[in-house]
């Protein structure tokens, strides 16, 4: 076997390369996954551009489907050989922060070399693979935490249908749970991106009676439809906050799910929100944000704003799968464009430039 695989890596701004890199060594408590399908995320163009700094020559990419090549001497449960995926967010289940429920912002792996406190709570953390370990978009990936992150996919899933579940499933399924939507609720999804999109799957899951898309992208919209949007709003038509507002007679919506991350979704999603109501974001952000006043009510309109980084761990991964298998949700009509890690360079700049209708590439070996 050769010890160099090929890895894309963050080179500088603007620069994403196809490298080659040793393949790592295994630890006790680390699993070694021969990526079989991975993907390009929204926050790998961020990356991309310099807006979101990672270490020069990393590994990019955090959503990974395989098989397990080598499994750490400590890692019960599991056979080489086997068809799993992790998540984007690779908690380790023993901290602090994972115990008082926010794995996702566990960052006690870095204790040791002095990254955070002896407490091990730092914001993002348990994002690991391309954001402060080597990530997915290589042949090969070290996948720490391997006992809590490593989830078996069923037999009889295909590697393009369980793609969703590390990152886009899981984190837009979160931003309705986060917002704690009700049966019967109204809702509004600001963005319908993949993350945007799979809210709207995952507010029609919890129970949202009402669901309203907006984006601009008429292609995006149709696929809103399908994911399970009610009336879905053009902004570059009509006035998404106005429209809301009539449509619910001036009442606002229960929830309002931003997707993108900028200060224009954010504030709609505010100014559309029924007093009371939840703004949960979902979006990573670029720049300071201003909150409107009246918006906000001054401050007393009881409302709450959550945020939520994607939710990781093979229970999570587990419990996603369940839903794509059990057919309530099918997110493969979201894979748009295949290609192949040789050309991924190509793969990111027709996704950064949302050409070609684009919603997610699969990327194959
Ligand atoms: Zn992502």
């Amino acid at each position: 076997m050769s010890t160099k695989m090929k890895a894309a890596v963050f080179v500088r701004p603007g620069c994403i390369e196809l490298v080659d890199k040793p393949i790592p060594d295994v630890g006790p408590t680390d699993a070694l996954i021969r990526i079989t399908t991975t993907t390009i995320c929204g926050t790998d163009i961020h990356i991309l551009k310099g807006e979101y700094p990672v270490a020069k020559g990393l590994t990019v990419g955090h959503e990974p489907v395989g098989i397990i090549d080598k499994l750490g001497s400590a890692v019960r449960g599991y056979r080489e050989g086997q068809r799993v995926i992790a998540g984007a967010i690779c908690p380790s289940f023993t901290s602090y922060a994972c115990q008082d429920g926010s794995p996702s912002q566990d960052g006690s792996y870095l204790i040791p070399s002095g990254q955070c406190g002896n407490h091990g709570y730092k914001a993002t953390a348990g994002w690991r693979f391309g954001n402060i370990i080597d990530g997915t978009q290589a042949e090969y990936v070290l996948v720490p935490d391997a006992q809590a992150n490593l989830a078996p996919v069923p037999d009889g899933l295909t590697d393009e249908q369980v793609l969703m579940c590390p990152d886009i499933m899981s984190t837009g399924f979160s931003g309705a749970e986060s917002g704690k939507i009700r049966i019967g609720d109204v809702v509004a999804v600001f963005a319908q991106g993949p993350i945007g999109l799979c809210a709207t799957a995952g507010a029609k899951m919890s129970g949202a009676t009402t669901i309203i898309a907006v984006d601009g992208i008429a292609g995006r919209l149709t696929m809103s439809k399908r994911c399970g949007a009610d009336i879905t709003i053009n902004f570059r038509e009509v006035d998404p906050v106005a429209e809301i507002m009539r449509l619910t007679d001036g009442r606002g919506v229960d929830v309002a799910i931003e997707a993108l991350g900028t200060q224009g979704t954010f504030e709609s999603a505010l100014r559309v929100l029924r007093p009371g109501g939840t703004l949960s974001s979902l979006g990573v952000y670029s720049s300071d944000l201003t909150i409107p006043l009246g918006a906000f009510s001054a401050g007393l309109g009881d409302n709450k704003i959550v945020t939520t980084l994607c939710p990781g761990g093979k229970e999570r991964m587990r419990r996603l799968m369940g839903v794509i298998e059990s057919g309530r949700v099918d997110l493969s009509a979201m894979v748009t464009h295949r290609f192949k890690l040789d050309d991924i360079e190509a793969a990111y700049d027709l996704f950064a430039h949302q050409r070609d209708g684009v919603l997610k590439v699969a990327i194959t070996p």
